[in-house]
């Protein structure tokens, strides 16, 4: 008794950035997101988080929000122990909403869990109770950028991610600056698809030779440029990622098969938890590394991410620390000190 789905509801909620967070594809000081609250038969809650972002996946809170009465028609009524029955009707019906899915299939097994009085990193089996996540400096001045670094070193983070995208050589100049007070940790850096191919190759030459310890170089060209990819990744010394091309398993084979990527990058928010499960198991098949990182969710949504990677324990880097950079209260399932975060 009690395993069936009896209603979701779909709220939304706004969290203020601490600062303006700034990236290639533009700023922001503040985000809406979707709350879901699915409560079984017997009363049990499960709940999840819609984080949508118009600049990299298209999607608009409304648009996401017009599926509501189709994820009704399909969750409820079926019972939660059947989660894939239901994850792949999802996986159809939400292809074109995929914050909404992620929300939706980890409201599921947030009350799926409650219910087998397990918590959700065993549900993903369990392989790591820590995980370390790094912390991301957006598009600012030089000035601005270094004061952040040093204040997150002075908190304990190893790795520093650096948004860059908009102009190779004040990005490059801005990196160097920001390696100058962090050395020897490494860095992370996105251009989120704001590089040409050659800008890219130039960019990544210029950290080479000054040293930056760069651990990965993440979507450094548009998307849809997959032959792009594959040149950067042949022309620098660099470990390069996809994020913004890599939404569904499907875009995650293309790219393997391609040869065009060492890292994916899996959020939650763009795969779901059922395509980024799938992702896991292939990209390990073919030697391809993985991070894991996060749109702009509340520590509601980060909640999910950080019990998913430790579960699964399948990552080489977490940047699971979009609900650092919000002024919110935490409601996340998990404890924090810094840059470490704990399941028990
Ligand atoms: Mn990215």
């Amino acid at each position: 008794m009690g395993w069936k789905i009896r209603q979701i509801e779909f709220e939304i909620k706004e969290y203020e950035y601490v600062k303006e967070f700034r990236i290639s594809l533009g700023g922001s000081t503040r985000t809406r997101n979707i709350e879901i609250t699915l409560t079984l038969d017997d009363g049990t809650v499960g709940k999840g988080e819609a984080s949508t972002s118009f600049s990299i996946a298209g999607e608009l809170k409304e648009s996401s929000l017009g599926f509501a009465d189709t994820v009704r028609e399909i969750v409820v009524g079926e019972d939660v122990r059947n989660y894939r029955k239901i994850f792949d009707k999802l996986d159809f019906a939400l292809r074109k909403a995929m914050a909404l899915k992620a929300g939706v299939q980890g409201a599921i097994i947030d009350a799926l869990t409650k219910k087998l009085g397990i918590k959700m990193f065993q549900f993903f089996g369990g392989a790591k109770n820590v995980i370390e996540t790094d912390i991301t400096i957006g598009i600012e001045s030089k000035e601005e950028a270094v004061k952040d670094a040093k204040e997150y070193i002075d908190k304990g983070f190893n790795m520093i991610k650096a948004k860059v995208g908009v102009n190779w050589r004040e990005d490059a100049e801005r990196i160097l600056a920001i390696y100058d007070v962090i050395k020897p940790r490494g860095m992370i850096v996105d251009a989120n698809q704001g590089f040409s191919v050659k800008e890219a190759i130039m960019f990544a030459d210029v950290l080479y030779r000054e040293g930056v310890n760069v651990a990965i170089f993440e979507q450094p060209v548009k998307a849809t440029d997959i032959d792009g990819l594959k040149e950067v990744r042949r022309s620098v010394k660099f470990p390069v990622a996809a994020d913004d091309a890599v939404f569904s398993r499907y875009d995650a084979l293309r790219l393997i098969k391609e040869g065009a990527v060492d890292f994916i990058n899996i959020k939650l928010m763009k795969s779901g938890v059922s395509d980024a499960l799938a992702i896991v198991e292939m990209a390990k098949s073919a030697n391809v590394g993985l991070m894991i990182g996060c749109m702009a969710e509340s520590s509601l949504g980060i909640s999910l991410s950080v019990h998913f990677a430790a579960g699964t324990g399948a990552f080489t880097y977490h940047d699971l620390d979009s609900f650092q950079l919000h002024k919110e209260e935490f409601r996340g399932d998990f404890k924090w000190e810094g840059n470490k975060y704990y399941l028990e």
